[in-house]
């Protein structure tokens, strides 16, 4: 059994993290790879008793709401501020794992873990999500779409701690949707995810789309052509998004893996583009992108 230490202020996790010693958040995904064998720390430094309050906190910061990494995703589903900014991170912390894995599991976590399987990177691409990540000589920012370079690859340098994850507000998309495929409701990874931001005309046109997709690639996946291809659509016209799905199953290479192949991957990818029209969506609650 490795041993743990329970650092009380941001210097000293940043001294032990210094020293090459692993993090423990929720332990949610870092004990499954312990049991598997796949990592053997000799010492892990646990983030309960920190004080540090730019860990635990979400805040608004103006422009952006900076959410601390080590915040639960339950604790994230109760927040006013992401209910109010963000209903397509809330739609998908919702649908990972159980209760239990969510008053545990971290978004800090959940992005180190750099699945293409985590449910909340779908919606953080959409959203533009800067990583914050902080060692002894500072901290620097980088957005996450650059910051998880594969399968369970970053770019955190190995003194360095995801500390903050900042998001923009979203005046500018009046719908947010999540939709995740798996064998079953609850504790079920992803076969197939897909976040989408969606703004509109007055007379409901799309005027502005964003796309990302979990489970499709080994990263998460964009899809700029059928997101062209969107625009200008009217949301009650099937026919705009029959184009539209035709065309994210030319756009996208799925992985094939123990869980479905790539064409079955490819058909759904297809079939959650033209779900965008069946609705309901959900609106965003205030602000001037209210609809
Ligand atoms: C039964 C079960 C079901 C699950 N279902 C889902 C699901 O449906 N969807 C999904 O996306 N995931 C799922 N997961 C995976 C997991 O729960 C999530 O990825 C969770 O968010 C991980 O967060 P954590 O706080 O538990 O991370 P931990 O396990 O504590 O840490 C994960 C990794 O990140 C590192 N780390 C954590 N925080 C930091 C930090 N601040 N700075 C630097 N490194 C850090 C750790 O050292 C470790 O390497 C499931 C897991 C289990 C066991």
């Amino acid at each position: 059994m490795p041993a743990v230490i329970l650092p009380q202020t941001l210097d000293e996790l940043l001294d032990l993290k210094a020293q090459g010693h692993t993090i423990l958040a929720g332990g949610t995904d870092l004990f499954v790879h312990m049991r598997n064998k796949k990592i053997q720390p000799q010492t892990l430094v646990c983030l309960d008793q920190l004080k540090d309050k730019g860990l635990r906190e979400v805040a608004d910061t103006g422009d952006e709401i900076c959410i601390g990494a080590a915040v639960t995703h339950s604790r994230l589903i109760q927040n006013p501020l992401v209910q109010q900014h963000f209903p397509v991170l809330i739609q998908a912390l919702d649908t990972l794992g159980s209760p239990q894995i969510r008053n545990m599991g971290t978004l800090g976590g959940n992005i180190m873990t750099a699945s293409p399987a985590g449910d909340s990177l779908p919606p953080l691409y959409v959203l533009d999500a800067q990583v914050e990540l902080a060692g002894k000589n500072g901290s620097r920012r980088m957005s996450l779409s650059r910051f998880i370079t594969g399968p369970g690859a970053t770019g955190l340098n190995p003194e360095e701690i995801l500390y903050r994850i900042w998001i923009p507000k979203q005046p500018s998309y009046d719908l947010h949707h999540f939709e995740k495929v798996g064998h079953r409701k609850s504790l079920s990874i992803a076969i197939l995810s897909m976040a989408a931001l969606i703004g509109l005309t007055g007379d409901r046109k799309i005027r502005a789309v964003r796309l990302a997709w979990g489970s499709l690639g080994k990263t998460i996946a964009t899809s700029p052509e059928t997101e062209k291809r969107l625009m200008g659509t009217p949301m009650d016209d099937p026919a705009g998004f029959i184009l539209a799905a035709a065309r994210i199953r030319e756009e996208v290479s799925p992985i094939s893996d123990v869980r479905a192949g790539a064409d079955y991957r490819r058909q759904v990818a297809g079939n959650l583009v033209l779900r965008l029209c069946q609705g309901p969506l959900e609106p965003l609650k205030q602000g001037p992108g209210a609809v």
